[in-house]
Formats: structure tokens, sequence, C-alpha cells
């Protein structure tokens, strides 16, 4: 397909309560959303690595800024038959990573637009039925926790995800663990920990049979991870350290962990995505798909890549009214009785953004002609 057009937005949503995790506290989601159009028809990507650089080094307005200046001219004009000649177009350009995701993504929406499919059946997914878990973030108080934890359980949540931070750990632990003895439950800890000055706390994560820990560690390090993973029986998960496939393979060779948490913006798209799941699938690691609270668009993504068949533990993925006072996509994300999001055959994403809404949330916008 040739790329006719291109569009690249900054958009921001506001939440309706903060989002606290070791890093800090989020009250609006900023995002880029990046459509690509061709023959009439449009696909929309999204990538949110939220507003300041706490997650990773790029941040919302870097992303905007990298596409706006180097990727979308790069591409307009050009015919693009698969995810890998976009790749290599971007190629030059080191890191970058939730930026490249943006482009990518809008790349498959349009792609599986144009051959008339859905995104999961068309990365390799085979159940359009993912189950989701329920996440945490650090609360006033651990009774806040707790009565949050109880609704989950009552709703029938397959397992609970706890962010982690100092001061906000093992006592938290202790009152979950002993109100609920047999949940399914992780904790992720953001890259808050360091290997030499909280080796205790971090031993002492393994008393609470968690299904596993996710990034206690720096966020580019793997060393310190195989490290840790040798002196600590909970299976380490590696969320930030991995940034593609590169990184995934170094860490299995290195053994830095035993579960990965991926994510398409994280990774660089989809194509990366779908490798480091194959990747898992024949290591016999664990994987599953995360989030970053992404819009509608972005979740639907994120949807459809877990419905690939090697991620098993429950993903990341929320009702647009868990986080958002106003979501901008139709259909918007929403879960069955059984904590389900279930796709279904419309060609694309399956979740479009509402002009009207996504004009409200944007901030910045630039078009591109050939
Ligand atoms: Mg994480």
């Amino acid at each position: 397909m040739e790329i006719e057009s291109a569009e690249i937005r900054y958009v921001v949503l506001p939440l309706i309560s903060p989002w606290r995790t070791a890093y800090g506290e989020d009250t609006t989601i900023h995002s880029v959303m990046v459509r690509l159009s061709s023959q009439g028809v449009e696909g929309w990507g999204e990538a949110t690595p939220f507003h300041a650089p706490t997650y990773s080094p790029e941040w919302a307005r870097s992303v905007y800024e990298v596409g706006r200046e180097f990727f979308l001219p790069r591409i307009v004009g050009q015919e693009l038959d698969s995810a890998m000649d976009l790749m290599s177009r971007l190629a030059i350009f080191k890191g970058n990573l939730f930026a490249k995701a943006s482009v990518e993504t809008a790349w498959w929406a349009l792609h599986c637009k144009l051959i008339g499919q859905p995104l999961w059946r068309v990365l390799g997914g085979r159940d359009p039925v993912v189950r989701c878990g329920a996440d945490f973030g650090v609360q006033d108080t651990i009774d806040d926790l707790l009565d949050l934890i109880q609704k989950a359980v009552d709703t029938g949540y397959p397992r609970i995800k706890l962010k982690v931070r100092h001061g906000w750990d093992i006592e938290v632990l202790e009152a979950v663990r002993s109100t609920f003895p047999d949940l399914v439950l992780h904790v992720d800890c953001n890259a808050g920990y360091d290997l030499k000055d909280d080796l205790e706390i971090l031993r002492a994560f393994d008393r609470f049979n968690l299904a596993m820990i996710e990034q206690p560690l720096y966020h580019t390090d793997l060393i310190e991870h195989a490290e840790l993973q040798r002196q600590i029986e909970t299976p380490i998960c590696l969320d930030e350290s991995i940034k593609g496939p590169r990184d995934f393979l170094l860490a299995l060779k290195i053994g830095a962990c035993r579960v990965v948490n991926v994510k398409p913006g994280r990774v660089g798209g989809l194509h990366n995505a779908v490798q480091i799941h194959d990747m898992a699938c024949d290591a016999g690691i664990e994987a599953w798909v995360g989030g970053m609270l992404e819009s509608g668009v972005g979740a639907g993504i994120c949807a459809a890549l877990a419905t690939l068949p090697g991620f098993i533990y429950p993903a990341d993925l929320f009702p647009s009214s868990r986080f958002y006072r106003q979501d901008i996509t139709e259909p918007l994300i929403e879960q069955n009785e059984n904590c389900c999001v279930v796709l279904g055959e419309t060609p694309g994403v399956g979740f479009e953004p509402i002009p009207r809404r996504l004009d409200s949330a944007t901030l910045y916008r630039q078009t591109f002609e050939r």
C-alpha cells in the first residue's frame, strides 16, 4: 500500500483518580495517536509513554516531536507492504520505540482494514476472548486497598496486581495475604528497588507466594536481574528492561527473567511484540500483555495482541470506565461478566476514535500529504 497521508496528534485524557506508582503520580494520560491513510481508508495507532519520562526515557512530547519531525515525513508517499517495510524505513533512527510503535500500530490498523480482517486474526490470535486482571496503584491506606481487592475478588478477577514502592510493600503484602491467602497475586515495582540496598526487602517478597515480581530493579539492567533471580524464589517478570527482541534474547541467555510483560509501545510495535511472544513460547517462558492506560484505540491493539496463544497470564486491560472520565472510541472497551474483553470481526482494530471526542482531547496535531 502507498501511504497517501498521515497525521499525528498529542492527546490528553483526564483520569477519574490519580494513578500512583513507584515513579510518581499521573492525573492525566498523555498519548500520541497516528493516522495513516491509503485508498480512502484510514488506520489509527497509539503509543502512551506518559507525560514525563518516568516510565521510560521517552515521553509523550518526545514521541510527538520525533514522529512529526522524522518518521511521518519519511513514510508518506512510500509503498509499505509490510510492517517490516515500515520498520526498515525507520531503522536509521535509534531507539524511540514508543514513537515507532505509534506509527507501526497505525500501519497494522490500516493494513487490516484494507484486507478486511480483524487485527487479532491477522496477528495470529485464535480465541477472541481475552482474560483480564485487576491492577491497583498505591492507595491512601491499606484498608482502602483491601476494599478494592475485595470488590475485584467479588467481580471474579482471576488475578490481582499491586503497585509497590518503598513504604508501600511488605506491610501491605502482609495485610493482603492474611486477608486473601489464596489469591493469585503479583507485585509491580516499576524499577523502584536496588539490588545492593534492598536485597532484604526483595528476599522478603518470597514469603507471599507471588505469581511474579515485576521489574524490581533498574530500568535498563539485565545483569542484576539475573543475579537477583538466582537469589529469590519468586519468578522475575521483566517489563521496562525489555525494549525489543534483542533485549529479550539477552535476558533469556543470562536468566534475567522467568516471565515477560509485552507492551507494543515499549517494544516498538506489534511486529516486535509478536516476535517476543514467539521467543517466549520457544523458551518455555511465561508471557502476558501489559498496558500503559491507553485510550480505547491502544487498548484495542493490546487486546488483539493478547489473543495470541502464548499469552496465558491475564492481561492488563481495563474497561474504558475504570480510569477515564471519557474515552474516545466507539465502541468503548468493556469486559463481560467473566472479566474478559471479547473482540469481534470488524476489520482493523475494531475500536475507532470518535472525531469529536478525539478533537476535544487533542492538544497538538500535524498532517502530512504526499
Ligand atoms: Mg510494569
